[in-house]
């Protein structure tokens, strides 16, 4: 990754992440999260590359600073095949909800077969959101289809 700098953009909006990318001299990279990402969605390139603009010079106190020169930029939001980033509890919600969304389907009890197996990092309680939640899930879920397989089976699980 890189040097993380963070820039509260509005005392009650997110925080706007910037680092420099290892190595790297000429390039800084950004994270944005929240209601903000989704309203950045709406806006022009242009539009965005002004507000950072205006955000660096901010931060740096240098009302010159050249603005960059262009910019490349994720729309996870409005993406058809993603919608959104990586999964959070949200106010309300509960590790009982994540268990859930892990239970495979038929539901436990049920005489058939299970047809359904539910990996990926929302389905982790302890590691949700993150990459080695998303392969333990995995494991997890490579584990139940072997116990299917064989009962007997010496698991190393289970993938907390
Ligand atoms: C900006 C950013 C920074 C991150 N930083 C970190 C970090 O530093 N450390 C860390 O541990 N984790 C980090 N994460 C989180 C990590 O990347 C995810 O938790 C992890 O990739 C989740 O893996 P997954 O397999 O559960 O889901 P994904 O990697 O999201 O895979 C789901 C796949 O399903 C596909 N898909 C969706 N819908 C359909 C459909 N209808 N039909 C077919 N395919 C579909 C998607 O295209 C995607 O390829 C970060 C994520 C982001 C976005």
């Amino acid at each position: 990754m890189g040097i993380p700098v963070l820039c509260t953009v509005d005392p009650a909006a997110s925080c706007l992440r910037v680092c420099l990318p290892h190595r790297s001299v000429h390039i800084l990279c950004g994270f944005i999260a929240g209601l903000e990402s989704e309203f950045m969605e709406t806006l022009s390139d242009e539009e965005v590359l002004l507000s950072l603009t205006q955000v660096l010079r901010r931060v740096t106190g240098n009302a010159r600073l050249p603005a960059p020169r262009s910019m490349l930029r994720s729309c996870w939001y409005s993406a058809p095949y993603t919608r959104g980033s990586y999964s959070y509890v949200a106010v309300g919600s509960t590790g009982d909800d994540i268990d859930l969304l892990a239970q495979p389907l038929p539901e436990e009890g049920a005489k058939a077969q299970l047809q359904i197996l539910f990996a990926g990092e929302a389905t982790h309680r302890t590691f949700y959101s993150t990459t080695h939640g998303a392969l333990l899930s995995g494991w997890r879920e490579a584990d139940r289809l072997i116990a299917l397989q064989d009962p007997q089976a010496q698991l190393p699980g289970p993938w907390l």
